[in-house]
């Protein structure tokens, strides 16, 4: 149900809340003031309901998910909470009726960029998600001081700043320093035999660390329900317990949960960031034994009551924590703490790039956790006794936790899991043949597929309100509850009058954004041009690369020809690089490089411009989306597990320009063939030359006259801005054999490229195309997505049925 609340209540309301918060009038606050004001109320209003939904799962015992994840990054939080509870819009009239900018209020809220990517957007995709279908989902994750630096370029080059999202405070959380638990770092460890014939853990010199945790209410979409999301933050222990800690133990501590790494994909091997990880499993497995033993006498019942989601491998270590706990405090044995345990625990593997799949050398494992190794341990000796006799050395030695001098956490999540699922069908598929196939072949039956999904609040209802109403004036709002509804406006496929009021919402996002690229960029760009829009942390397998080379042809088109036709074209980006990416970010800097030659070329004029929007995240996403027109999904085929930018970009509205891989295939597969283009290598095709080492980069370029000609202008000075960047990305390419296939897919992508120049020109077959992506969206609703893992994994209910 939405809440019952008039404007005038509502500004009345607003007012005193003003007083109370900053004893002034509102003459005297900032937007931000207002911000948190507006924050303060939603909590009023809201803060019965977040109790009651507490209590009711409590009261009736019910199942609930424990979802575990290093990064969340759940963007600004207001207008999605006025959405949830079904006020925005009166919330919206009633400020602008006080005479204050509602969007400025809401640009005025810091977006906690508690994640670098997919990754963490998905988690949050999820509790939305959860809290909406009405699932009893908790979040559990790491309250970084410091969000993902703040991205700024200087001379075109990436330039990293602090991140001090928190320095004003955040209305939204609730410190619970009553649920605070203990965790404990390095020391000794040993067993010693009890009166009662058990061996008990005793400790010496550990390090101990407070976890408090932060919670974060997740409203559903308009019924009553609120999740939590709950953050750790570790502070040094209070005074008392007989310790004392130095001024290096005191760093060290706050240290932990400080920042965020900035790594997206490739292994940070720092201590402090497996301190991370065995900080916030630890912590959040306490707390939710501690939870569980409210309700409870005995053990058994765990499985039936919490399902405990690792997402990605950083939380692996909630296996060995949740047995120590079951061994040597709840005094279980071990075949059934192991029972208990596996029944509980469910991973998701996120990438088939071996560079992500997170190793720790024992040493440095043993020194920092030790009895949570010799927990390990003993995981890995019984692994091996009982698969040795079935699967012979070789299996075994490949896929036990321990091997090499590292633990190897995917092994052992797949191993203390009962379900191991990957996040497109094809990326699925490749786990099962080749990634984790030898584990496959021990448990097949524990592999599945969840397609990856997006919630259309945020990224339609919120951020795209033009096209939102229309569809609404159109089929209703059952959509909004339902979101394959959107298929009934297929309806409207053939409908002119509808298609160009379809076409006008776009026009009108265009423009919006067009103004905020003026102002805030300096750069004009034309709302009638194709908005060709790459937005993806920058990645060598991404390939932003050959979007670099299109531009570039498409410069020197022009150049050749100015009086020939062309159709307008403005390439946005939105990307940053991780700090220690040395290629990435020289990337980075051509793209820079080449808008400054593009945008400032009068022979170009407006035909062509480049921008690059800086400090990417959920809030800039926000503003491109709902303006682009293409939409550029490129990785080499088998490298992007899933993609979730590609399925925003769809529900706009958006043509994709992909490879066949990730969910580009699925896609594809929904909006239809006719309604997308598609270009380059396949996955098998892509395995093939790996098989037969027989890609030759250099011969692409010998054979394509105009590859060769684009490529040059990387190295003979037609673009000014650029020093070694340009020599070093050609000798990436050419020298060193271009890794990731980009010259061998460049002439399918450019043919594509050329047809959507072509296409374009043909208004109403263009909308009618975009609409039928919109059409056909619904399906890639996270709704839908958590409805399944509910279903097949964690085997949790939901309150609100689906289609
Ligand atoms: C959706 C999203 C991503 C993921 O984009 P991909 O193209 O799937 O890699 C990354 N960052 C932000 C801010 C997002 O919103």
């Amino acid at each position: 149900m939405a809440i019952n609340l008039t404007k005038n209540q509502f500004k009345e309301d607003f007012l005193n809340e003003i007083h109370a918060a900053y004893a002034t009038d509102l003459d005297g606050t900032s937007a931000f003031d207002q911000f948190t004001v507006l924050g303060r109320l939603i909590n009023h209003y809201n803060g019965r309901n977040y109790a009651k939904t507490t209590k009711k799962y409590f009261e009736e015992d019910q199942k609930e998910v424990y979802y575990f994840s290093i990064e969340f990054l759940p963007g600004r939080m207001l207008k999605s909470n006025l959405l949830n509870l079904g006020i925005l819009n009166v919330v919206r009239e009633g400020i602008t009726d006080l005479g204050l900018d509602f969007g400025g209020i809401v640009e005025s809220e810091p977006d906690p960029g508690l994640g670098n990517g997919g990754l963490g957007r998905l988690a949050a995709c999820f509790m939305d998600s959860m809290a909406s279908i009405g699932m009893a989902g908790n979040g559990n994750g790491i309250r970084y001081r410091y969000g993902l630096f703040k991205q700024v370029f200087i001379n075109g080059y990436q330039v990293e700043l602090e991140d001090d999202w928190l320095k004003n405070g955040n209305v939204w959380e609730i410190r619970r320093e009553n649920k605070a638990c203990l965790v404990r770092f390095g020391g000794n460890v040993w067993m010693r035999p009890t009166t009662n014939n058990r061996l008990e853990a005793v400790y010496e010199n550990t390090e101990d660390v407070l976890a408090v945790p932060y919670d974060t209410g997740m409203i559903g979409y308009q019924n009553d329900v609120t999740n939590t999301l709950r953050l750790w933050s570790a502070e040094v222990p209070p005074a008392g317990n007989e310790k004392y800690y130095t001024h290096e133990q005191r760093d060290r501590i706050s240290q932990i949960t400080q920042v965020l790494y900035p790594d997206d994909s490739s292994m940070e091997g720092r201590i402090l960031r497996l301190r991370q990880e065995y900080f916030f499993s630890s912590a959040g497995i306490q707390s939710i034994i501690r939870f569980y033993r409210k309700n409870h006498k005995t053990m058994d019942e765990l499985p039936k009551q919490v399902a405990v989601h690792i997402n990605d491998t950083h939380p692996t270590l909630v296996i060995p924590e949740m047995m120590r706990i079951l061994m040597d405090e709840c005094e279980l044995g071990w075949d059934q703490a192991w029972k208990l345990t596996t029944e509980c625990m469910s991973y998701t593997n996120h990438t088939i790039l071996q560079e992500a799949l997170e190793k720790w050398q024992i040493e440095i494992f043993k020194e920092l956790l030790p009895r949570i190794y010799q927990i390990v341990e003993e995981i890995d000796r019984r692994y091996r006794e009982e698969m040795l006799p079935k699967y012979g050395e070789d299996i075994v030695n490949q896929t036990a936790p321990l091997g090499d001098g590292q633990v190897r956490m995917a092994y052992l999540a797949v191993i203390g899991s009962h379900s191991v699922n990957g996040v497109a069908p094809l990326h699925t598929e490749l786990l099962e043949k080749d990634v984790l196939k030898e584990l496959f072949y021990i448990y097949p039956t524990r592999f599945n597929n969840k397609t990856n999904g997006i919630t259309d609040r945020r990224w339609v209802q919120i951020s795209n309100e033009p096209l939102s109403n229309l569809i609404d004036s159109a089929i209703g709002k059952e959509w909004r509850n339902n979101p394959k509804q959107m298929e009934l406006l297929g309806q409207y496929s053939d409908d002119d009058d509808f298609l160009e009021k379809f076409a006008n919402a776009k026009k009108n996002n265009k423009i919006a954004f067009a103004k905020f690229v003026k102002e805030t960029m300096d750069i004009e760009i034309d709302p009638e041009a194709i908005f060709d829009v790459q937005i993806k942390r920058l990645h060598a397998y991404k390939r932003q690369l050959l979007h670099v080379l299109e531009i570039i042809r498409e410069y020197l088109q022009i150049k050749d020809n100015p009086q020939a036709p062309f159709t307008k074209r403005v390439h946005i980006f939105g990307a940053k690089a991780a700090p220690s990416y040395f290629y990435a970010k020289e990337i980075i800097k051509i793209i820079n490089a080449l808008a400054e030659l593009v945008n400032n070329d009068p022979e170009i004029n407006d035909k062509l411009k480049v921008v690059f929007v800086p400090n990417y995240g959920v809030s800039i996403a926000e503003k491109i989306i709902p303006a682009a027109d293409v939409s550029e999904q490129t990785s080499t085929a088998s490298k992007e597990a899933s993609g979730t930018s590609n399925m925003k970009l769809m529900s706009n509205g958006v043509l994709l320009l992909g490879t066949m891989d990730g969910a580009n295939i699925d896609i594809v597969n929904a909006a239809g063939k006719s309604n997308a283009y598609t270009f380059g290598l396949t996955v098998a095709q892509v395995y093939n030359y790996y098989e037969n080492h027989s890609y030759r980069s250099v011969d692409f370029y010998e054979q394509n006259d105009e590859l060769k000609r684009v490529l040059n202008t990387l190295i003979d000075g037609t673009i000014p801005g650029i020093k070694s960047e340009g020599q070093d990305v050609y000798d990436a390419l050419i020298r060193y054999n271009d890794e990731y296939f980009v010259l061998a897919d460049y002439a399918d992508y450019v043919e594509k490229q050329k047809q959507i120049s072509n296409d374009f020109l043909n208004k109403k077959a263009w909308n009618k195309r975009a609409l039928a992506n919109v059409t056909a969206s619904g399906e890639f609703s996270s709704d839908y997505t958590i409805e399944r893992y509910g279903d097949d994994i964690w085997n949790v209910p939901h309150t609100k049925e689906l289609d």
